[in-house]
């Protein structure tokens, strides 16, 4: 038998000068960047949080706070790395990710096989198990004006019990 699982993450960050744009484990070029205490990549953020969320494992604050200064400047492709571990201890395998970003620009179209690649092994799934989107919010609100940037992530996860 196998046990499915569903989890939900959301992040947003807000956009300054001075910053590299990182997204999905990579650098975008950009006139802005990501404010936060890591690399601020909103979308490994939310993909991570999903994940947790799906195994019952806390949120992403807790386990890495910002606070902490062992997550100054890091990676969070390394993060992603580590909560996929968790998620395994628990019994767990990826078995799908469906995230989409929010944003007014840059447009993500050619870099998003690159963050899927990247998202995919960080996870040690298919690459066709991850699904990367974008899309702008009309103008509207915080992210239209380019104040930042949030992001959307669905997750399943699976345990075979026999
Ligand atoms: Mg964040």
């Amino acid at each position: 038998m196998t046990i499915p699982r569903v989890g939900f993450g959301y992040d947003c960050h807000r956009l300054v000068t001075g910053r590299p744009l990182i997204l999905g484990g990579i650098e975008i070029p950009y006139k802005k960047g990501l404010l936060g205490h890591s690399d601020a990549d909103a979308l490994l953020h939310a993909i991570g949080d999903s994940l947790l969320g799906a195994a019952g494992a806390g949120d992403l604050g807790k386990r890495f706070p910002d606070d902490d200064p062992a997550y100054k400047n890091a990676s969070s492709v390394r993060l992603l790395e580590h909560i996929r571990a968790l998620v395994g201890k628990e019994g767990y395998v990826v078995n799908n990710i469906d995230a989409t970003v929010v944003l007014e620009e840059p447009r993500l179209k050619d870099h998003i096989p690159a963050m899927t690649d990247i998202i995919a092994r960080a996870l040690n799934v298919d690459r066709d198990r991850i699904s990367i989107k974008a899309t702008t919010n009309e103008g509207m609100g915080f992210i239209g004006k380019g104040e930042g940037i949030a992001a959307f992530s669905v997750a399943s996860i699976i345990k075979r019990q026999d």
